[in-house]
C-alpha cells in the first residue's frame, strides 16, 4: 500500500482528503499528524496559499521522510478586499477559533447587501516528494456570505457560506455534496493522477 502524509492538524480536512482521494486511489493510505512522530510545524509566513502549502508539505517531508501533501486554504471575501485569505484560520486572533472568526466576519459585513456579499473558498494543494519533486494544484468555490450561521457539518466558515446555486450553507450540505463542488475536492481530484503517477503502488 502506498503511503502519503497529510501535513495538517485539522482532523476534518484529513477526513475530506481521505474521502476524496479514496474514490480514485483506494490503495493510497493517507497518514495524519497523529500517525507520525510529533514535529514542529512551520509558521505560515507566506503571503499566498501556494507558498504556505509548499512550506507545510516540505516540512512534512523533512519530518517524516514520506511523500507529503499539504493544503492551504481559506475564504476570500469580495467586500473585504479578498481578506481573510491566508489569514482565515486566525482572522479573530491567534486562538484559531472558528466561532469567533465567523462572528467577526458577520459583524464586518453587517448591513452589506446581498449583491455585495460575494466570496470564495480557495485551496492550494502541494505534493512534495523526498526526491525534491513538487507539484501544486488549485481549487475555487464561489458563493456568498450569509447573514447568520447555519448547519452543523463541515468546519471553519462553512456555517456562513452558501455556494452559488444553493440556498443552503456549506455546513448544511452532505459530505458527498460538499466534496463534489468544494475547492479541496477540485484540487484533490486534479492531484490524484499525479499521486498515481509519482507514487506507483
Ligand atoms: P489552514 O489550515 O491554515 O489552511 O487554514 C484554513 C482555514 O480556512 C480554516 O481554519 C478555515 O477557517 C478556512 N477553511 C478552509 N477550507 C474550508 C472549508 O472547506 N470550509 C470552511 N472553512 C474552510
Amino acid at each position: 500500500m502506498t503511503r502519503v502524509f497529510l501535513a495538517s492538524r485539522n482532523t476534518k480536512k484529513l477526513a475530506e482528503v481521505r474521502r476524496i482521494l479514496g474514490v480514485s486511489l483506494p490503495d493510497v493510505h493517507v497518514l495524519g499528524t497523529d500517525d507520525v512522530t510529533p514535529y514542529d510545524e512551520p509558521a505560515e509566513t507566506e503571503a499566498t496559499f501556494e507558498g504556505n502549502s509548499l512550506l507545510k508539505a516540505r516540512a512534512g517531508v523533512v519530518a517524516t521522510g514520506l511523500p507529503s501533501l499539504a493544503d492551504d486554504s481559506g475564504i476570500c471575501i469580495d467586500a473585504l478586499g479578498g481578506m481573510p485569505g491566508v489569514l482565515s484560520a486566525r482572522w479573530a486572533g491567534l486562538a484559531k477559533d472558528d466561532t469567533a472568526n465567523n462572528e467577526l466576519v458577520l459583524a464586518q459585513l453587517s448591513g452589506t447587501p446581498e449583491e455585495r456579499r460575494g466570496a470564495e473558498f480557495r485551496c492550494a494543494l502541494a505534493l512534495c516528494l523526498p526526491s525534491g519533486r513538487e507539484h501544486v494544484e488549485y481549487g475555487v468555490l464561489r458563493g456568498r456570505v450569509l447573514t447568520e450561521m447555519r448547519g452543523t457539518n463541515g468546519f471553519g466558515y462553512d456555517v456562513i457560506f452558501a455556494p452559488d446555486g444553493d440556498t443552503r450553507s456549506s455546513a448544511e450540505l452532505t459530505d458527498d455534496e460538499k466534496d463534489a463542488i468544494s475547492h479541496r475536492g477540485q484540487a484533490l481530484r486534479a492531484m490524484a493522477p499525479v499521486v498515481a503517477d509519482w507514487l506507483p503502488g
